[in-house]
């Protein structure tokens, strides 16, 4: 069933390509995603879609958990569908409801405060620093009540945080749970342990734009056994994605592998979306921009994405080492620039996610410049406080100068 629309639009992309490429611009600048997905990602979404009767089968799930566990040396591991789910494990985990408030930074993804607010918690914005785009300390502490029970901490763009050994010791003084957000720091370490090991709680994404891709995924860790039973509560009761979302999810890794990683991607990544048929799976939907819980909210993680997850482990080590020598070509580029190279705290091991760099706000409202020198894709994380929501929340100074000037660079060039 191809789609006339589908190669209509296939056509339009190819006559932009041209057009692309006439005005000196990179056909395809190197994107800031997908490029995890190898053939052997495919065959396994491939095998998957011929296959339908095990996608609920618990057994690869509870084995990329304890892979997860063992390879990030968490005692516990829960994998859901989405980081933002395994968050809402953390939430369930240290029994936060009405009436409690989280401390979390307001430079974000929206559905961070939404995990929060599902549960009814109220989220509490702090600022952040500018060195590394984390919770800053001082900010943390004002923002501090009687009625705050946790404090959400988070490494963007897989740089370990600045303040991250104050933090997790004011959590201890003041008796508060710690939350880590390692969605963009899967295997960045600090002390020699990856991050999220040191906190009460934390979670990690295989969502498409993270450190490793499953299109859609997440883990919640804890050391803690009573904390770890009542994340295994949390998804005893999540439902089963449907079927359709899985059938989507498992033909955009081939779509994307073919788009952004194969070197005929220009032209085969447009077949393959003719021939898939394009299956919307949307990230963040409208009602969840709006603040709203979807329907569909809360799975967990099914087989044939879990399969996929233990393979993209399997290579996390390889491409993060990848990402951080990208970082060197990057450091170099800033230098010769006169921009600011990205910060590495000491004794911390970044992974890079994507390589952050503070601009002009001239240069992140426009971003042409990027794909013709340096031949890029540039990111604009975050264009908003809580992004995809534009604009910066009132009262963080910070937070609105990263909004307006930080953008990033892809840490995997081929
Ligand atoms: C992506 C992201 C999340 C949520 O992860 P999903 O897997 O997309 O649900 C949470 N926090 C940050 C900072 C993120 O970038």
């Amino acid at each position: 069933m191809i789609r006339p629309w589908l190669v209509r639009r296939a056509f339009r992309r190819q006559v932009d390509n041209l057009r692309r490429r006439m005005a000196g611009e990179r056909v395809r600048p190197v994107p800031l995603s997908g490029m995890t997905l190898d053939a052997d990602d495919v065959r396994i979404a491939r095998a998957a879609l011929r296959r339908r009767d095990d996608w609920f089968d618990p057994a690869p799930v509870r084995a990329f958990e304890s892979e997860f566990a063992r390879w990030n040396g968490s005692r516990h591991a829960f994998a859901f569908l989405g980081g933002r789910v395994a968050l809402s494990a953390c939430v369930h985990a240290l029994d936060l409801g009405p009436g409690d408030e989280v401390v979390l930074p307001g430079y974000t993804c929206v559905v961070v405060p939404n995990a929060l607010k599902y549960a009814g918690v109220t989220p509490v914005y702090c600022d952040i620093e500018l060195d590394t785009y984390g919770p800053d300390l001082a900010s943390v502490e004002a923002a501090i009540t009687p009625r705050t029970r946790a404090i959400l901490l988070h490494h963007l763009f897989g740089l370990v945080c600045r303040d991250y050994a104050a933090l997790l010791e004011l959590g201890r003084r003041r008796g508060l749970a710690i939350i880590e957000d390692c969605a963009h720091a899967t295997g960045a370490e600090f002390r020699g342990a990856k991050v999220g090991t040191a906190a009460t709680v934390a979670f990690y994404s295989s969502e498409q734009t993270k450190v490793f891709s499953t299109i859609q995924g997440g883990v919640a860790v804890t050391n803690d056994p009573a904390l770890a039973a009542r994340m295994a509560e949390f998804q005893a009761r999540s439902p089963d994605a449907a079927p359709a979302r899985l059938d989507a999810l498992l033909r955009q890794v081939i779509i994307q592998h073919y788009s952004h990683k194969h070197p005929q991607g220009w032209l085969l990544g447009e077949v393959m979306e003719v021939v898939h048929g394009a299956p919307e799976l949307i990230s963040t939907s409208a009602e969840e921009v709006g603040g709203q819980r979807p329907a569909d909210y809360g799975c967990r993680m099914p087989a044939p994405v879990a399969r996929l997850a233990s393979n993209q482990l399997g290579k996390i080590d390889r491409y993060n080492a990848r990402r951080r020598e990208t970082a060197l070509h990057w450091d170099a580029w800033c230098t010769s620039r006169g921009m600011a190279a990205a910060r590495v705290m000491p004794e911390s091991k970044p992974v890079y996610l994507r390589y952050p760099v503070m601009l002009d706000p001239a240069l992140k409202a426009d971003v042409s410049w990027a794909r013709r020198e340096p031949g890029v894709e540039l990111g604009l994380w975050f264009r908003g406080s809580l992004h995809p929501v534009e604009g910066a929340l009132p009262g963080l100074p910070n937070a609105a100068v990263a909004v307006a000037s930080c953008a990033n660079l892809p840490s995997l060039l081929n």
